[in-house]
């Protein structure tokens, strides 16, 4: 045990909480986050609570329309 790598055989971790999924939400791009952070991500995008139409994935910028589920409360 020298050494910690992320991205162990313990599967993917969230990079915003670098914790341990039970419940992911993957995107198109196929990169994982807690909903709960995904959901905090976007807070962060949005201005004057508007209705955020697509987001770009934090990790590879690729640009998704995020669900309904998606969006902060
Ligand atoms: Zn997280
Ligand atoms: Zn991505």
């Amino acid at each position: 045990m020298a050494s910690v790598q992320i991205g162990s055989d313990d599967g993917p971790a969230c990079p915003f909480c670098v914790g341990h999924f039970n419940a992911p939400r993957q995107l198109p791009c196929a990169h994982s986050f807690f909903q709960s952070c995904l959901q905090s991500y976007i807070s962060s995008k949005v201005e004057n609570n508007s209705i955020l139409k697509q987001i770009e994935c934090p990790l590879c910028k690729q640009v998704t329309t995020p669900t309904r589920n998606d969006q902060p409360t």
